[in-house]
């Protein structure tokens, strides 16, 4: 058996993922350095590292033009501008004892001929034979040596077993190489492996680890997936009284998409087992209505929905819209926000707990542990991505002992196909590809930020014609500062805008507060909404027709387009001009030029994962998802489809090699999973 690691290194590999002699043997290298063959000094390309040996001669201090360790030995000096004592003593003990320096690192011409400044060393005996095979090199974390981090790993290598999980059929079907062999020889690569092959993640033992990661992510996915559909669902049939008199005096036309995203829904809720989709549709593309459309499935039903928004003034909002739509249907529905007084708190939690079918309707104070539903049978997350992990997961536990709710979440943010196919495998996913008809579209501008006169006359124009403005403050990382941008933009334009009635929202603002704002935005008595970036998702004001949004270049794509989203919903065209600070980043251009080229939402969100990757785009900690850490979903797009498909059959013909396949991959990562 193999030393155990001690606590200390443990944290360190936790850090890492790194939590079982498996994982350990799964780490592996980034890059790789050529150890097995010796260059002579002199003879080293400029810019590439080599391994030089040498005699030490002699070793001295110098203190010009720094204090430095100077090592001369045979062909090479070695120059060490931090030291130890201890390496003193052992350079000069190597050259009292006639031994050999073995350096490895980048040769350059010296005042002494040639040089090597700060390599990797060690001092050998004559005839120590070199390394077989290229050296590995791994990620590691601070404090955590890349010496001491290969002598585990590979002693961990020596003592894994690396069975194979896939039959043999598997493996022959997608023609790949064994995975002991693979994973050893990507360890410690045979002498004569192409540098490229390696580095450049091709060749056969790459593509097996690479198959076996994305296989190992989509048995995870569908094994959820499958898992969900074993569990017991309250039906809720579409054939109810209110939801036929609803559908029988919509308050508009759905589009096409609206009304292909209901069937799907509504199908699923007609099942006895949980549904989980996401309903994707671009800002402004009508989901509530479907979401709407749902609840009263419920209520026919004699259940309860509940509706999750992520701040206040979304949940307001929805609230308005419900009570429009299913109020005059005589549905209860119950408002929980932040602002309840404890005895109005007190009701409502009776209310839930009662037998009576409603909809609930807040912020994620809806899933508090206090709040308990009697029978919750179907569950909604607006802006779903702006809730994190545990947020969603508290959702789930809202769940009856004898059966799950329905779950239905709803994003603005589209996901790019590969990352859906990979990351959200288990959801179905409803998309509504079209806004609804009627919409004067928005034209962006781009303006420097001395401009601001002209854009100040914009707004007076267009408050004259009857309409309204937005005008967005950026983020700042200090939260007070953010606060402060917003408030002194507030003061300068109600001097600036005289006659105009301009106000004022912000997140540090009482829920209460917030409402009587928007409140008195959307009746249009207000002209002028300055915000922060609250307003950023959801919000729905038609006669706003204009938006500044100032330090454009601060903002991300995912986010200016959310803002945007906000105006270009009434019957004339909108303008969105985007303020921005000159001179601009090379990134902040190319973001500024995407939201100018751009409307539709899936172009901007594949733009984004592409400027972003998947990490950042996906918001890792966010979403509690174990990111790739071989394969590239866009490079290695090809394999991610054979995966899927190998994942599907090897479930059904060989579900225990299916769970050993994502134990060895997954054990340490997935967590999230068994949630
Ligand atoms: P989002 O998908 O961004 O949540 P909303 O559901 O808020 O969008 O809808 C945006 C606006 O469009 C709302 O005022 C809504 O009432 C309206 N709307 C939704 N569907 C249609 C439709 N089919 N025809 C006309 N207006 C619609
Ligand atoms: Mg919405």
């Amino acid at each position: 058996m193999k030393k155990e690691p001690a606590p200390a290194i443990e944290k360190k590999l936790a850090k890492l993922g790194l939590r079982s002699q498996d994982d350990l043997a799964l780490h592996l290298p980034h890059r790789y350095e050529d150890e097995t063959r010796l260059t002579p000094a002199d003879a080293a390309p400029p810019g590439k590292p080599v391994l030089v040996e040498g005699m030490v001669h002699k070793v001295e201090v110098k203190f010009r033009p720094k204090r430095q360790l100077v090592v001369h030995a045979e062909g090479l000096v070695l120059r060490f501008l931090n030291f130890y004592g201890s390496q003193q003593k052992q350079f000069q003990r190597a050259a009292d004892e006639g031994q050999r320096v073995r350096a490895f690192g980048e040769v350059r011409p010296g005042f002494f001929g040639a040089e090597m400044v700060h390599p990797r060393y060690r001092i050998v005996p004559a005839g120590e034979p070199l390394p077989q095979s290229l050296t590995p090199v791994y990620p590691t974390t601070a404090g955590l040596s890349q010496f001491a981090l290969r002598k585990l790993v590979l002693g961990a290598l020596d003592e894994a077993v690396l069975d194979d999980t896939l039959p043999e059929s598997v493996r022959r079907r997608h023609a790949l190489a064994g995975i002991a062999q693979s994973i050893r020889s990507l360890h410690r690569p045979a002498p004569d492996t192409a540098a490229e092959e390696l580095t450049g993640r091709t060749g056969e033992a790459w593509r097996r680890v690479k198959f076996d990661e994305l296989l190992a992510q989509q048995l995870s996915m569908r094994i959820a997936y499958r898992a969900r559909r074993a569990r017991n669902a309250l039906p809720l049939p579409s054939t109810g009284p209110l939801l036929r008199r609803f559908l029988g005096k919509l308050p508009f036309r759905l589009t096409r998409a609206q009304g292909r995203a209901m069937a799907e829904i509504l199908r699923d809720l007609a099942q006895s087992h949980p549904m989980k989709r996401l309903l994707q549709g671009d800002v402004g593309s009508g989901k509530t209505i479907v979401a709407a459309i749902g609840c009263l499935a419920a209520i026919d039903a004699g259940c309860q929905a509940a509706v999750m928004a992520p701040t206040e003034i979304l949940a307001e909002q929805n609230m308005r819209k419900f009570s429009d739509w299913l109020g005059p249907l005589g549905v209860p529905i119950v408002w929980l926000h932040g602002g309840l007084s404890a005895a109005e708190r007190k009701r409502v939690a009776k209310q839930l707990q009662g037998p009576d079918p409603l909809v609930a309707i807040g912020t994620h104070a809806l899933f508090q542990k206090k709040v308990a539903f009697s029978r919750l049978a179907l569950a909604i997350v607006d802006e779903q991505h702006r809730f994190g992990v545990q947020q969603r997961l508290a959702l789930r536990k809202k769940a009856q002992a004898d059966f799950a709710p329905h779950q239905l979440m709803m994003s603005a943010t589209p996901i790019p196909r590969t990352l859906s196919m990979s990351y959200f495998a288990d959801l179905d996913v409803s998309t509504i590809d079209q806004l609804p008809p009627g919409r004067g579209g928005v034209v962006t501008k781009l303006f420097a930020d001395n401009k601001r006169a002209e854009v100040l006359a914009r707004i007076r124009e267009a408050c004259a014609e009857g309409q309204q403005a937005y005008w967005v403050c950026p983020v700042i990382e200090e939260s007070r500062d953010d606060l402060q941008t917003a408030l002194d933009t507030h003061a300068a334009l109600t001097t600036e805008l005289k006659g105009l009635r301009v106000d004022l929202v912000h997140g540090r603002m009482s829920g209460p507060e917030k409402a009587a704002i928007m409140n008195s935005f959307s009746k249009g008595r207000t002209h002028v909404l300055v915000a922060t970036t609250v307003i950023e998702v959801g919000v729905d004001v038609p006669n706003a027709s204009l938006m500044v949004i100032e330090h454009a270049e601060r903002f991300g794509l995912a986010q200016l387009h959310q803002l945007r989203g906000r105006i270009g919903r009434g019957a004339r065209a909108s303008i969105c001009i985007l303020l921005y600070a000159s001179p601009l980043s090379d990134m902040a251009r190319e973001r500024l030029k995407v939201i100018f080229e751009n409307t539709d939402g899936f172009k901007i969100a594949l733009e984004d994962l592409r400027q972003r990757g998947p990490g950042e785009f996906l918001g890792q900690r966010q979403s509690g998802m174990p990111l790739l850490r071989y394969a590239d979903l866009e490079a290695d797009a090809a394999l991610a489809l054979e995966a899927r498909e190998a994942a599907e059959r090897l479930l059904d013909d060989d579900p225990q090699a299916a769970r050993r396949h994502v134990e060895r991959w997954l054990a340490s990562r997935h967590e999230y999973l068994r949630a």
